[in-house]
């Protein structure tokens, strides 16, 4: 058997082994064999990597640096991004069975995100305060925090790494960033063109390995001033609990149960494409995905006709063929997972319409069926429960104010897709849904210039946009005493 392709850590400017010297398999989900080896990170590597980047924020000159230049660094990196583009996308679908269709796509728009946070580089600044003492001048400026920790999940490694790397970056931070012990690939290849962008050694770092003992040492580290995580409910108590050690600020993204509704004056094709894609798309193992479909009773037989047409052709397999529609799951955990909540589904009285088994077509790989399953009402385990796959729930209903309360009676609260032509029941119900990211005929639209995150179980701040960057950034205020009086009495404030 041929040798697997190795994968070490970078830290402070340099490839390592871990510190034990030991590895493990990465998967490949269409196929089920290990197709690589990913360096195993433990405590000591993490000292390493957060030593290497707070040395590098004290003495590298990198937090010193202009933001003029800083931002030209960045856009280089997304400059070599683009270049390298095929490469990444092809990795990434490797390690997490995304279709290389959509990861091409994905990784042709990353360097977006780095230009965008580039262009905003030297567009960040503070200001003079109208100090109510005329002999004080004050003034704000914005100063990077330090070390900052990122951690991210198997479904999007490069995407998610992005939206934290490219402000903190321009910002004036380094960085320490664990992938997803499923999916390290992609940013370890990545991480080559940072080298190559010509970042001084400790700036950016990688540390690969599993949550325990990695990404639990880094997010209660000392050192570490913020804490960029995405990934699921259950990791974001740990880091936040972690926090309470090192009074990291955090920003949790994380999972949802999302609502896409489809009311009476929808376009029908339309609507039945945008749930499509999004809760097949990636199958279903996106953060957005809208696993609830609300049809209004008046176009339910409509649109679930067109809906179970369109899911009956997708095409499932290979994600490396042009035409694959839908690829496999990550893990066979996930997997698993999949399974189980199908079984409760069924248990708890949904109507299987479509889907709900592995392909018979394909003997190996780690694939579902796009599965349709339709309630009377919304509670039910899968329709409370985010399962991160291609199982959908389609519930109807008869009016706004009931699809308001339908929609917004989940836990979670990250996005909503809302169907319709009449302009003021969009604007309605977009401001009535408790969402971070509403779509009005579409979904799992992105861009850099936009915010993602939520509330709830989704968890609690924003990434991506404007104003993500001053999250990688505190204000200092400097107070000049401007006369040359005498200070007063010096028990007394001034
Ligand atoms: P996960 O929480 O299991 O793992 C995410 C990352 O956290 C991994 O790198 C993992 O090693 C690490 N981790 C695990 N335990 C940890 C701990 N105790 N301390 C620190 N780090 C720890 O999530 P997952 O299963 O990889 O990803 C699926 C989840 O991610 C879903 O809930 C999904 O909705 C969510 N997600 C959210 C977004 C978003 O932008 N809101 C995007 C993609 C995925």
């Amino acid at each position: 058997m041929n040798e697997l392709k190795k994968y070490q850590m970078y830290i402070n400017g340099e490839w390592s082994d871990s510190s034990s010297g030991e590895y493990f398999e990465s998967y490949n989900p269409a196929t089920e064999e290990a197709w690589c080896q990913v360096a195993k990170g433990n405590a000591e590597d993490v000292e390493r990597a957060v030593q290497a980047a707070h040395q590098a924020f004290l003495s590298s000159g990198w937090a010193n640096m202009t933001f003029t230049e800083r931002g030209r660094l960045v856009r280089r990196l997304g400059e070599l991004i683009a270049e390298h583009s095929e490469g990444l996308a092809k990795v990434e679908s490797l390690d997490n069975g995304k279709l290389i269709r959509e990861m091409r796509g994905q990784v042709n728009y990353l360097p977006e995100f780095f230009y965008y946070y580039a262009g905003l580089a030297d567009k960040i600044h503070g200001r003079t305060l109208p100090i109510d003492k005329k002999e004080m001048f004050a003034f704000t400026s914005k100063e990077p925090l330090g070390v900052i920790a990122a951690i991210t999940p198997w479904n999007s490694p490069l995407y998610l790494t992005t939206l934290k790397l490219a402000p903190a970056l321009v910002a004036g931070n380094t960085i320490v960033i664990k992938p997803s012990e499923v999916s390290s690939a992609s940013l370890l290849e990545l991480v080559k063109l940072v080298e190559e962008a010509g970042f001084p050694p400790g700036v950016v770092n990688v540390v690969t390995g599993f949550g325990m003992p990695v990404g639990d040492t880094l997010t209660s580290h000392p050192l570490v001033r913020r804490v960029a995580f995405t990934g699921g409910s259950e990791s974001a108590r740990h880091i936040v609990q972690n926090s309470a050690q090192n009074f990291a600020q955090v920003t949790l993204e994380l999972g949802g149960k999302s609502p896409n509704i489809v009311f009476e004056d929808a376009n029908p094709d339309n609507a039945a494409m945008g749930i499509i894609a999004g809760i097949f798309g990636a199958s279903g193992q996106s953060c957005v995905a809208g696993s609830r479909a609300f049809l209004h009773v008046d176009i339910y037989d409509e649109v679930m006709k067109k809906l179970v047409d369109r899911v009956s052709k997708i095409k499932i397999g290979d994600p490396f063929l042009d035409d694959t529609e839908m690829g496999p799951l990550a893990t066979k955990a996930q997997l698993e997972r999949v399974e189980k909540f199908v079984a409760i589904g069924l248990d708890e009285g949904g109507k299987l319409v479509i889907g709900g088994q592995r392909p018979k077509h394909l003997d190996k790989g780690w694939y579902f069926e796009p599965t349709i399953f339709e309630h009377s009402d919304n509670l039910s385990r899968i329709t409370k429960e985010e399962i991160f796959g291609p199982v959908l729930s389609v519930i109807p209903f008869k009016d706004e104010e009931e699809v308001i309360q339908l929609a917004n009676s989940t836990d979670y609260g990250l996005a909503a897709g809302i169907w319709v032509s009449d302009i003021g029941k969009a604007h309605r119900v977009a401001k009535a849904i408790r969402a971070g990211i509403v779509w009005v005929n579409t979904y799992r639209s992105i861009s850099p210039i936009a915010a993602i995150g939520g509330s709830g179980l989704s968890g609690y701040g924003r990434e991506g946009g404007y104003e993500a960057i001053h999250d990688y950034m505190q204000d200092k205020v400097v107070w000049v005493n401007t006369s040359s009086d005498p200070i007063p009495d010096p028990f007394i404030m001034r």
